[in-house]
């Protein structure tokens, strides 16, 4: 036999079950709960035991095992299996918090505390970079996690129900998830952080998600040597199972409790695989209860060296999980693997491999015959002698190497022995049944693909519907917002309108004003005029008056001066009648009285008519005078009458002229006003007609909005026949999103509850500070009533003491007492005299007195002391009493502490995912470009980092049928 033909033949292999142990968390340290688990000492580190009783497994790591002791010890192994062409499969159990995912993933990146995947991936790209470098390798790895029985894979978000299919040797896989190929392990974490961000894109809470799903990590290694085209594969599942704890502990109800139990139908399948595999002869194994055990179907009972960590905590709080915890991991240990090598075979091999089966099934068919014409004897009635029968031992002997035939001669003998004891089901019939069974399994198979279809074309319905309702409400609230724009226009329009309604009032008033003005100033005018008239008027006969006036003065001063002259020419005549008579009368009278005296005495009557005419005329010219100089005055004062009026008319005239300026000023005002308010109307016709133009544009956008209604009925009708088509997926997926909203609403009340709760918390801590305040006066008030009583037991013991000694003096005095009467009774008896008598009764009662006294104050020190005592007992009672008060202050103190500390996380948590799911919102938004194209990247073996694959080599394409060998770099 050659070496590859070794491999063939299978090994049975035990699932390895190492348990770990994390150390005691702050909350249970702080609950007060007990380090349960005992390791006893014996140098193996492989066993366990929990309340008595005792568990084996292939190692048992303690609390303080690091994460690179649990690595080398129980996984390091299965990088050299996996590289082997073997496949492997870890997997970690436990309830939540356990420690399964601080042990499968730990801290990435952290040399310390990362766990068992990161180490692992690492250790495969080492090992390949140091073996044979004939050797080509190809690794792609998946993500994906199991919820509700749902395979979601986290690496392309709208795969969310991905179906398990068996490929051409009846193994399951789960068909159409992605796989990346890497080269690197910083790719392989890429790809891990990738899966992660997705998972936390879905979810509200990742604490709960994540305790209530299972996570999947397969890394898939081919190998081809390139000298002789031997290919080998292996798979390897890292499998972050769901938390394992029962419903009841977490408290969880509705759809959360259908939910977990949920979760736990799958973990339960898992339980009862393990538990038919390890019972060992059950034929059918229920591998298709559930999703998980499906993709486990190889690791559980297969091809594969299974690896199982389970995880458990060590607080007695957790007794009764950790027990079930590791009850489990002690029937796991019990189930046999069967592994071989997965080898593509060579033409050559096939060959060799073919004319092996031809001869044994040559074989075969003889036995067959010779069983054939044994049956035939048994069925003619005949009986066949032990010694004559066909050896069915021979028969399996023949066919030893191969399983599935010495399993079909089995069942084939068993049928046979059936048939013959039973004769109900026939060999025919079982086969038939099989077949069905078979048939039916496909078609399962092929129903949860189309389902998974289903689900993927909603997904895309989905974001479909989201997009066109994105459009709808976009087009809703641009319509909304240009409706309330239009109503705005037509507002500030009708308000326009308003105003110019009013400007034209204005502006009717005004005109109605500028005419009644303009009358007005024309009536003014008027007036001026026929007073400027009469004005005129005056002043003429004002001027005639005074011409009048001056030639009356200039009458007057000639009558003055004729006046005058006559009176000179009167005077020079009667002077010269003076003259003549004096002279001429002598000789006139001479010569009169010579000549005759009648003569001079006509003269003289003459004279004297002269002289009274001239008397009357001066008396006539003096009357005028008067009369003049009288109509003088009058004229004066006329003429002062008619200056008084001038003025008052100049006044007058100078008004009415201020007046019309400002007339003509405000004419001109509210001709610019006019002209203004024009200007106004104008500009306000122009905005209407704007108003005009913007209405017409409005209309057009309602024409819009109707395509847009149209468009938005066409969207529906298309809308409806997709429905119609897949009206049971759309229920199913309303079920869903109604029980998604009920989720949302419970996780909403649950948060409500807890802001109540915390509400409750802080107000509970209110009281509690209350109470401790209470508690605290009521201490204070003890320590006081306590130092009273002390102070009393120090006053009683003085007095106590001055007591003693005043009874000490009392009982000297009565010695002294005692000893003066014994010596009086002496003196007495001496002198026999009975006068004493009366002195002896008068000391005889001073003594029962004293005795009273006495008495009196024992029975009083008596009662003191007795109270003392009491006090003394009751002392350590009330101190008893004080501590325990102040325990419980203090109990209480720190359990609002926690409370407190409790909410405040609560609240941190929320704000953390709030924040993480809007980050995630964006990413998803991100996300959706759809999928990348694949590439798949050779690794050559025999390459160290530095000269074959570097990180971030990650844009390199290259196709993994299409490549052809990249030509080696000798390093060595
Ligand atoms: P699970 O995945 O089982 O729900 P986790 O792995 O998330 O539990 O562990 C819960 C917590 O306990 C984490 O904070 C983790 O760091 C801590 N923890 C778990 N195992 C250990 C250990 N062996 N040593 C120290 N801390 C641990
Ligand atoms: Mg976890």
């Amino acid at each position: 036999m050659s070496a590859s033909e070794e491999r063939e033949i299978t090994a049975e292999d035990s699932i390895k079950v190492v348990c770990r142990f994390r150390p005691l968390n702050d909350s249970e340290e702080k609950a007060g709960s007990k380090f349960v688990v005992k390791f006893p000492s014996n140098q193996e580190d492989n066993c366990i035991s929990i309340g008595g009783k005792v568990y084996l497994f292939d190692k048992v790591f303690k609390p303080n095992a690091s994460q690179e002791k649990v690595y080398n010890e129980a996984a390091k192994s299965i990088v050299t299996d996996v590289l082997a062409g073997y496949n492997g499969t870890i997997f970690a159990y436990g309830q939540t918090s356990s420690g399964k995912t601080h042990t499968m993933e730990g801290v990435i990146g952290d040399s310390q505390k990362q766990g068992i995947i990161p180490r692992i991936v690492n250790d495969i790209f080492q090992h390949i970079y140091t073996m044979e470098m004939n050797l080509e390798f190809h690794i792609k790895v998946s993500y994906y996690e199991i919820y509700m029985d749902k395979i979601r894979d986290l690496l392309d978000v709208t795969k969310v129900n991905l179906s398990v299919h068996e490929d051409k040797n009846r193994v399951p896989y789960v068909k159409g998830a992605t796989e990346r190929f890497v080269s690197s392990p910083e790719e392989v974490f890429e790809v891990i952080e990738e899966g992660k961000s997705n998972r936390h894109i879905a979810v509200t809470n990742m604490n709960e998600h994540s305790s209530r799903s299972h996570s999947v990590f397969l890394i898939n290694v081919k190998q081809e040597n390139l000298e002789n085209q031997k290919k080998l594969s292996g798979k390897l599942y890292l499998v972050d199972l769901a938390g394992s704890e029962k419903v009841s502990k977490t408290g969880a109800e509705g759809t959360v409790l259908d939910e977990a139990k949920n979760i736990n139908k799958s973990l339960s399948a898992l339980g009862n695989v393990i538990s038919a595999l390890a019972d060992g002869n059950k034929s059918h194994i229920p591998y298709r209860d559930s999703k998980l055990t499906r993709i486990l179907q190889e690791s559980l009972g297969g091809n594969a060296r299974t690896t199982i960590v389970i995880c458990c905590s060590p607080a007695s709080f957790n007794e009764s999980e950790t027990k079930s915890t590791l009850e489990f991991g002690r029937r796991a240990k019990t189930v046999k693997n069967v592994v071989c090598v997965n080898e593509e075979l060579t033409a050559e091999e096939w060959k060799r491999r073919y004319e092996r089966e031809k001869e044994k099934n040559a074989r075969l068919k003889g036995k067959v015959e010779k069983l054939e014409a044994e049956l035939a004897r048994w069925r003619s009635g005949e009986t066949v002698q032990a010694e004559e029968q066909v050896n069915l031992q021979d028969v399996m002997e023949v066919s030893t190497p191969n399983l599935e035939v010495e399993e079909t001669v089995k069942t084939a003998a068993q049928a046979t022995n059936i048939t013959a004891m039973v004769g109900s089901i026939t060999s025919d019939e079982r086969s038939r049944l099989e077949a069905e069974r078979e048939r039916l399994y496909q078609q399962l198979d092929e129903k949860d693909e189309e389902i998974n279809q289903q689900s993927q074309y909603v997904e895309s319905l989905k974001e479909q519907m989201m997009d066109q309702e994105e459009l709808i409400s976009n087009a809703r609230a641009e319509y909304e917002t240009l409706q309330s724009e239009m109503s705005k226009i037509q507002q500030e329009n009708s308000n326009a309108k308003e105003e110019v309604k009013e400007v034209l009032q204005a502006l009717e008033e005004l005109a109605v004003n500028y005419d009644a003005k303009s009358q007005e100033i024309d009536n003014k005018n008027k007036d001026i005029d026929s007073m400027n008239e009469e004005l005129q008027q005056k002043q003429t006969s004002l001027s005639q008056i005074t011409t009048d006036f001056q030639q009356l003065k200039d009458m007057s001063t000639h009558q003055k001066k004729r006046i005058n002259e006559m009176l000179t020419n009167l005077l020079r005549d009667l002077s010269d009648v003076g003259q003549a008579l004096s002279t001429d009368s002598s000789m006139d009278m001479k010569i009169n009285v010579a000549d005759s005296p009648g003569k001079v005495e006509e003269e003289f009557t003459m004279a004297r008519l002269y002289i009274s005419k001239m008397k009357t005329e001066a008396k006539n010219i003096a009357t005028r005078c008067q009369n003049m100089e009288a109509q003088q005055s009058d004229s004066n004062k006329k003429i002062t009458e008619y200056e008084k009026d001038l003025s008052e008319y100049r006044l007058l005239i100078s008004q009415h002229e201020a007046r019309m300026k400002s007339l003509q000023e405000s004419m001109r005002e509210a001709e610019n006003k006019k002209r203004s308010l024009e200007e106004q109307i104008d500009s306000l016709r122009e905005e209407c007609a704007k108003l005009r133009a913007a209405e017409h544009v409005s209309a057009v956008n309602a024409e819009e909005k109707q395509k847009a209604e149209q468009l938005r009925s066409m969207f529906d009708g298309q809308m409806d026949d997709l429905r119609i088509a897949h009206t049971k997926q759309l229920a199913e997926l309303r079920d869903e999103i109604t029980k998604k909203e009920h989720n949302l609403n419970d996780l909403q009340e649950s948060h409500e509850k807890l802001t109540l709760a915390h509400q409750q918390m802080t107000s509970d801590y209110e009281k509690l500070k209350q109470e401790e305040a209470e508690k605290s006066v009521k201490l204070q008030e003890l320590i006081v009533g306590n130092e009273h009583r002390e102070q009393a037991r120090k006053d009683l013991k003085g007095l106590e003491d001055t007591v003693a000694k005043e009874l000490q003096t009392l009982y000297n005095l009565r010695r002294l007492f005692v000893q003066d009467l014994q010596s009086r009774i002496k003196k007495s008896i001496n002198n026999e005299d009975d006068e004493d008598d009366g002195g002896s009764l008068a000391q005889k009662q001073k003594i029962s007195f004293l005795e009273n006294n006495l008495e009196q104050l024992t029975k009083v020190h008596k009662q003191l002391v007795r109270d003392n005592a009491d006090l003394r007992c009751e002392l350590p009672k009330l101190e008893k009493r004080l501590r325990t008060t102040m325990d419980r202050v203090k109990a209480l103190e720190s359990a609002l502490k926690e409370a407190k500390e409790g909410a405040m996380r609560d609240r941190k948590r929320y704000q953390y995912e709030v924040d993480r799911i809007k980050e995630a919102v964006r990413q998803k938004n991100l996300a959706r470009r759809g999928p990348q194209a694949q590439i798949a990247k050779p690794i050559r073996a025999g390459q160290g980092i530095q000269s074959g694959i570097r990180p971030g080599q990650v844009g390199q394409v290259t196709s993994t049928t299409a490549t052809p060998p990249i030509p080696l770099n000798s390093t060595a």
